[in-house]
């Protein structure tokens, strides 16, 4: 069974939607930061301002020089961290090698820290604390999970990928007792050893390593349900196209169900964004 992450993360929409309609007053606003002109960056940026403004959340992108000075840019955060009309601040990565990307997080104010990157809101995930904000992939898997009646209670959940916006926040979830989640989670990364018969002892595989079609049929488990965070771009047969850390097609002879990509935890990510936008205008 293909899990539809399209149609989930539209039912959340809709539903952000009707909750900013019969809100009243002022809509949430975003501000989204992009630094120099990488394209894939500005792919991601173009859809969150398109989801932002079905739903009914005013963005206002800062379209900032790839040479930017680290200060400059410090101070368009603070002007955006004091401006009311703002709940959320974006800063799309990756930057600019000159530029310092945890001080940089670490500039925006965590109450407007929507994607949920800053050390204060990762702490909060990390001790099941429901005032911070869960960085948007990990909180749109659970999402996914529960609507597609996916209950990683008692579960053996092995995660690929330790980076700090996925793996890490993820596994902190998925073990969690507050939230109900009760899994048991394992984490594996490039240095791990028995890396396959690790991943085909899961009830719950989930990939977030970056390279594509790793994972075939080898590592997962007859039955085992297969969420895979990986988008990479690759060219086939002359053209480009989006594929995950999974081999689709082999991985779906085993799994029982199984994220497609694209179609799969993407869309999820940017419905939380507009999840998390919403919270934070409720809360201020
Ligand atoms: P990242 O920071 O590059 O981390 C990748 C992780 O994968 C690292 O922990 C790395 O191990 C591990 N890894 C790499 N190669 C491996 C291998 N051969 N075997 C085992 N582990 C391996 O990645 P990320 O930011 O989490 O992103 C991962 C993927 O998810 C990318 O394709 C990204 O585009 C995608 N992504 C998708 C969404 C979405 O909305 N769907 C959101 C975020 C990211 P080490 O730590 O040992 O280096």
């Amino acid at each position: 069974m293909i899990i539809d992450g399209k149609k989930i993360a539209a039912e959340y929409r809709k539903e952000i939607q009707d909750e900013i309609k019969s809100m009243g007053g002022r809509p949430p606003g975003l501000a989204v930061i992009l630094v120099g002109k990488d394209p894939a960056s500005e792919t991601y940026v173009k859809n969150k301002q398109k989801a932002c403004s079905e739903v009914g959340i005013v963005s206002k992108t800062y379209n900032l020089d790839e040479n930017i000075e680290e200060a400059e840019l410090l101070a368009t955060i603070q002007m955006l961290n004091l401006d009311p009309e703002i709940d959320g601040i974006l800063v799309q990565q990756p930057l600019p090698d000159h530029l310092n990307t945890m001080k940089i997080v670490e500039e925006v104010l965590p109450e407007k820290d929507v994607d949920g990157f800053h050390p204060l809101n990762l702490g909060r995930v990390m001790i099941g604390d429901p005032r911070g904000f869960v960085p948007c992939t990990p909180l749109g898997i659970l999402k996914l999970m529960e609507k597609s009646n996916i209950d990683p209670d008692s579960k053996r959940v092995v995660i690929v990928g330790r980076s700090n916006i996925v793996g890490k926040p993820l596994a902190s979830l998925l073990m969690q007792k507050r939230n109900g989640c009760n899994a048991t989670v394992t984490v594996v990364h490039s240095k791990s050893q028995n890396f396959h018969k690790i991943c085909a002892h899961a009830e719950i595989l989930i990939t977030a390593i970056g390279k594509p079609e790793f994972i075939t049929d080898k590592y997962i488990q007859k039955g085992a349900i297969v969420i895979d965070v990986g988008i990479n771009r690759v060219t086939q047969n002359g053209k480009s196209t989006l594929v995950g850390d999974v081999d689709f097609e082999k991985a779906s002879q085993v799994a029982s169900q199984i994220t497609p990509v694209p179609g799969g935890v993407g869309p999820m990510t940017i419905a939380m964004l507009l999840y998390n936008t919403l919270k934070s205008r409720k809360n201020r």
